[in-house]
């Protein structure tokens, strides 16, 4: 966590991805919980996430004593099909001054993570503008997908945050590793504190 080498990696990373951002976390795993603690994801709260995707995706929204709303993916893109999260959020939810509420649970549904799975990108400017509609944090699992963009903007950087992971079976390495990417600076200064022991 500490480090020249580190923050060289960081400064690397933000200028590869066109982030503003990136704070480096022991693994793609704690980038998620991270960045869904700093988009405002309490416990209780109901997180919107697809049906095709590493497990750690719903373990990262568990470990925050959340829970998991699996939706659909498109078959070409294998990711969250927006269609499915409107269709979802139309018939579960309305906007209160607390955000989107599930109207049967009475729970928060605080965020929405999508999965750019094995580096496709996924629809992720229609799921944006639908996030941002039902005030919904959008923050994106792009684990599998350094090196994909959407024209020429990397995806992870559509959302709040996005993360990345840098574990053995990932497009580069760490050995084990994640990063937080995003161009708010509050939340990158929220997570770098968490992630350096909150002193
Ligand atoms: C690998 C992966 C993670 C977790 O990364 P770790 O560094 O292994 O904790 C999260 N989401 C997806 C989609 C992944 O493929």
């Amino acid at each position: 966590s500490v480090g020249q080498r580190v923050v060289d990696f960081e400064n690397q990373v933000a200028e590869f991805t066109g982030a503003s951002y990136a704070v480096a976390v022991v693994n793609g795993t704690a980038a998620l919980q991270v960045a869904l603690r700093v988009a405002g994801v309490l416990p209780g709260d109901e997180v919107i996430t697809q049906d095709l995707t590493f497990v750690a995706t719903a373990n990262a929204i568990r470990h925050l004593n959340a829970s998991p709303v699996f939706l659909f993916v498109y078959l070409d893109t294998m990711g969250l099909s927006p269609r499915s999260a409107l269709a979802y959020l139309e018939s579960h939810a309305k906007v209160t001054d607390r955000g989107a509420v599930n109207k049967s649970t009475g729970k928060r549904i605080s965020a929405c993570v999508p999965m750019h799975t094995f580096g496709n990108p996924l629809r992720v400017e229609a799921l944006k503008f639908i996030c941002e509609e039902w005030k919904v944090a959008l923050v994106e699992d792009a684990a599998e997908s350094l090196g994909s963009y959407i024209g020429d903007k990397h995806t992870g950087t559509f959302g709040e945050l996005g993360i990345l992971s840098f574990n053995g079976n990932k497009v580069i390495t760490t050995g084990g590793g994640g990063m937080i990417i995003t161009n708010d600076k509050n939340l990158a200064d929220h997570a770098k504190h968490l992630t350096t022991t909150a002193k």
